[in-house]
C-alpha cells in the first residue's frame, strides 16, 4: 500500500511517556524521523546535546529566533523550546514522515503553519499515575514537579482539539495503538482509525 509520508505531532503531559513510546515505535520503523527540539534549559544528567536537545543559552535561542530559523518555539515551565526549521525540511524533502514531540502550544502552531500536520495526544492513565512517574523519575525537585503537574491539568484540557489520542496505562499496547495511527494517516488519511478523535 502506498504511504504518504506525514508530519505527526505528539504532545502530552511530561510523565505520559511521550518520549519512551516514540522510541518503541522508531525501533519498529527505523526510516520514522524525529527532530532534535533547541531549549533554554539545562542537560539533566545523560542527556546529551545534539540528540537529546540542541542546549541553546538564552542569547543564541533569541539570535537564531530573530533570524526566523524555527518553525514553532513556546516557554513551557519557565523555559524556552523549539523545533528548527532545519530539523523538519530536510526530512520533508527526502520523503520521510518525522514526529515533532512539542507542548500543545507549538502544536497548534505547527498546525496553522502545516495544517495536515497529524497532532497526537499521549494521555497518562491518570493524573494520580501521572505524578507517581514523576516522582520515580526523580528528575524534578517539588517545585518542578508542581509546575509540571499544574501544566499538565491545563493541557490535558486541549487534548480534544487534537486529532486522536493515545492512553499509555500499559506501554506495549499504547505503542501498537500509536504504530497502527501513523500507519493509518500515512496510508489512508486517517480513516481506517477509529479512536476517540
Ligand atoms: P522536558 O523539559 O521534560 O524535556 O520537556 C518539557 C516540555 O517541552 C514537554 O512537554 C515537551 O513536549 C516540550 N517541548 C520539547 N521540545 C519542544 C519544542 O521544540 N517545541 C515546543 N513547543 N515544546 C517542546
Amino acid at each position: 500500500m502506498s504511504r504518504t509520508p506525514r508530519l505527526f505531532v505528539i504532545s502530552g503531559p511530561s510523565g505520559a511517556g511521550k518520549g519512551t513510546l516514540v522510541a518503541v515505535v522508531r525501533n519498529q520503523r527505523p526510516g520514522l524521523g524525529l527532530t532534535v527540539s533547541a531549549t533554554t534549559r539545562s542537560p539533566r544528567p545523560g542527556e546529551v546535546d545534539g540528540t537529546s536537545y540542541h542546549f541553546l543559552t538564552e542569547s543564541d535561542f533569541a539570535d537564531r529566533l530573530a533570524r526566523g530559523e524555527f518553525l514553532e518555539w513556546a516557554s513551557v515551565h519557565g523555559h524556552r523550546y523549539g523545533t528548527l526549521r532545519s530539523e523538519v525540511d530536510e526530512r520533508v524533502a527526502a520523503g520521510r514522515s518525522v514526529i515533532l514531540e512539542i507542548d500543545v502550544q507549538g502544536a497548534l502552531n505547527v498546525r496553522r503553519v502545516y495544517p495536515d500536520a497529524v497532532l497526537i495526544f499521549i494521555e497518562p492513565p491518570s493524573m494520580e499515575a501521572l505524578e507517581q512517574r514523576l516522582r520515580a523519575r526523580g528528575t524534578e525537585d517539588e517545585s518542578s514537579l508542581a509546575l509540571r503537574l499544574s501544566n499538565a491539568r491545563h493541557e490535558m484540557e486541549l487534548a480534544d482539539k487534537y486529532d486522536a489520542r493515545v492512553v499509555n496505562d500499559d506501554l506495549d499496547v499504547a505503542a501498537g495503538e500509536l504504530s497502527g495511527l501513523l500507519e493509518a494517516f500515512e496510508t489512508n488519511g486517517g480513516d481506517s482509525y477509529n479512536g476517540s478523535h
